[in-house]
């Protein structure tokens, strides 16, 4: 008779915690929701030493040890001489709020640093694209540094456009002015003032309110 062929098993061990049923149920239900969060990051089967390895990297990952070291939270940041060209762009309160969340929300999920790697511009709005290079599947976020309005328009730009259209500067001048700064162009202004849809818009706001508030002064003269 053939002795009985030996099974190719993994190497295992199993660790034991003392605990009633409630902590086995915190666990348990603990586990579970970070399984479910590295499936939909990972996009492959998450054993339980992958959950293990992940939350222990989290905490003990040596790049962690030094972050103090690693950042420089000192307000004034020196400018190298290659960056001096770098990408110059209008941003807002709530926009600089929401690259905050998706910052701390990417760390809730990933070990791994997020990156600019592209900024294009609308105007004077900067639209960067941010990427990790996790291994296992990379993390990457839009963000806009201006909000938009309601009619999709970027409120930055706006902001800009009313600027420009009430401080008495020609359009040669605003040209020269942006081209100079490297802070982007409103293509209204760009392509010809006064043609574009924003333009119209925003002159028949101005026309209204205008009118309005002549028709009202005349109104408490008479
Ligand atoms: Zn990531």
């Amino acid at each position: 008779m053939e002795p009985p062929r030996k099974r190719n098993r993994p190497e295992s061990f199993k660790i034991e915690f003392p605990g009633d049923v409630n902590f086995r149920r915190f666990v348990s239900d603990g586990m579970q929701k970070v399984r479910q969060h590295l499936l939909t990051s990972w996009n492959r089967p998450v054993s339980n030493s992958d959950i293990l390895k992940h939350l222990l990297s989290l905490h003990n990952d040596p790049k962690d040890d030094d972050t103090e070291n690693r950042y420089d939270f000192n307000t004034y940041q020196q400018a190298n001489r290659q960056d001096v060209d770098q990408t110059m762009f209008v941003t807002m309160d709530t926009s600089l709020q929401k690259c905050l969340d998706i910052s701390a929300y990417h760390a809730r999920l990933c070990p791994a640093e997020l990156k600019v790697q592209k900024i294009t511009r609308r105007g004077h709005v900067g639209i960067a694209k941010l990427c990790c290079n996790q291994p296992q599947g990379n993390h990457a976020y839009i963000w806009s540094s201006s909000p938009y309005l309601p009619n999709k328009e970027l409120l930055a730009n706006a902001r800009i456009l009313h600027a420009y259209s009430t401080s008495g500067m020609i359009r040669a001048q605003y040209l020269r002015f942006c081209q100079a700064a490297g802070i982007g162009l409103l293509r209204d202004i760009r392509d010809g003032e006064r043609q574009k849809p924003s333009f119209q818009h925003y002159y028949g706001a101005v026309t209204d309110a205008y009118t309005e508030s002549t028709e009202q002064a005349i109104l408490e003269e008479a």
